[in-house]
């Protein structure tokens, strides 16, 4: 990570140039600076690749004031999690409840003492980072650090939706680490644990394009989505990353697939096509217990190998 993702970005919401410069003078020294003089600019802005970590919000601006920003900002999942805090000159207590109301985090009243506003805008910027990391943790896999089942099971929905919406196939692919209960016998827990952590990363380097996800399904089981990915393709993605895992030789001397550690795979295809299902859960549950009996099946025929779905069920 640079120093520049580093740095947070407080945007800066004004009519006025002048508020803006006198903020923005006050924050330069911690903070990355962003403006917009209208409502609009700011929720363009809020919604770019960039988006910022914190907004500084006037209420009084013509055309949409500040409450209709920040209602539109939470209406909305993308920017639904950026702190806001209100700026104005009015030191109402209404006006405050409003903005309070609306999910504002704080207030900020003109005219601005700097060692408050720079004391408001760090703790929210600093409360904002520790959730960011909280949220990211909550996602990722403890002992592998790839994504985890929740991160999977979020994923799977949306690309479903999208799937179906674009009229694009998507491939699920369940994998299980071959003998793993005799490798932990054998070699002891420890190296059973260094095992999982060098066969997730091999899978998520042996992963090509950057929609396709890795993640720890649980115990020695690994998933992989690969949106946008038909039967044929998957298949081909199935043999990589069976490949990838027997290619890091780690020696397993007590399995029955080979002298290495190795991985059974199951590949489910949803196909393309823009036939809304009735019941989204259902058909992602079907998908993945086909995966799970391609899995079974590649188990059944010698282990170190992959199955897909229609063949095996
Ligand atoms: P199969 O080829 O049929 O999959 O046999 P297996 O031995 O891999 O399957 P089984 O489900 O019987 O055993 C899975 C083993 O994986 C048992 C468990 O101790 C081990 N395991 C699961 N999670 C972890 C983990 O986080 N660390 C370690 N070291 N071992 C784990
Ligand atoms: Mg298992
Ligand atoms: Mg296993």
């Amino acid at each position: 990570m640079s120093l520049e993702q580093l740095t947070p970005t407080v945007l800066i919401v004004d009519d006025q140039p002048d508020n803006i410069q006198v903020l923005a003078k006050l924050l330069k020294a911690d903070c990355r600076i962003k403006v917009a003089n209208s409502g609009a600019k700011a929720l363009t802005l809020a919604n770019g690749e960039m988006p910022p970590d914190l907004i500084l919000l006037d209420v009084q601006m013509p055309d949409m004031d500040g409450y209709e920003v920040c209602q539109r900002l939470k209406e909305n999942r993308r920017t639904h999690d950026i702190p806001v805090i209100f700026v104005t000159a009015s030191n109402s207590v209404t006006d405050e409840e409003k903005g309070f109301l609306l999910g504002a985090v704080d207030y900020i009243t003109k005219p601005f003492y700097p060692v408050i506003v720079r004391a408001r805008v760090n703790t929210h910027l600093s409360l904002k980072r520790k959730t960011d990391l909280l949220e990211k943790i909550a996602m990722l896999d403890g002992l592998t650090g790839i994504p985890n089942r929740r991160y999977f099971d979020e994923q799977l929905t949306r690309e479903f939706g999208l799937a179906r919406r674009q009229g694009s196939p998507l491939s699920v692919i369940l994998m299980d680490v071959d003998h793993f209960k005799q490798f932990n016998d054998h070699y002891g827990h420890g190296p059973g644990d260094e095992c999982l952590k060098k066969v997730a990363l091999a899978l998520t380097l042996a992963a090509e394009r950057p929609t396709d996800v890795i993640a720890r399904y649980g115990g020695e089981e690994f998933v992989a989505l690969l949106p946008g990915t038909d039967a044929a393709g998957a298949c081909r993605v199935a043999e990589r990353l069976r490949e990838a895992v027997q290619a890091l030789a780690l020696p397993h001397a007590h399995s029955s697939a080979a002298e290495v550690v190795t991985l059974s795979l199951g590949v489910a295809v949803l196909p393309a096509s823009t036939d809304t299902p009735r019941d989204d859960q259902a058909c992602m549950t079907s998908l993945l217990a086909q995966a799970d009996a391609a899995l079974y099946a590649a188990k059944q025929a010698g282990r170190n190998c992959y199955r897909l779905a229609s063949e095996s069920t």
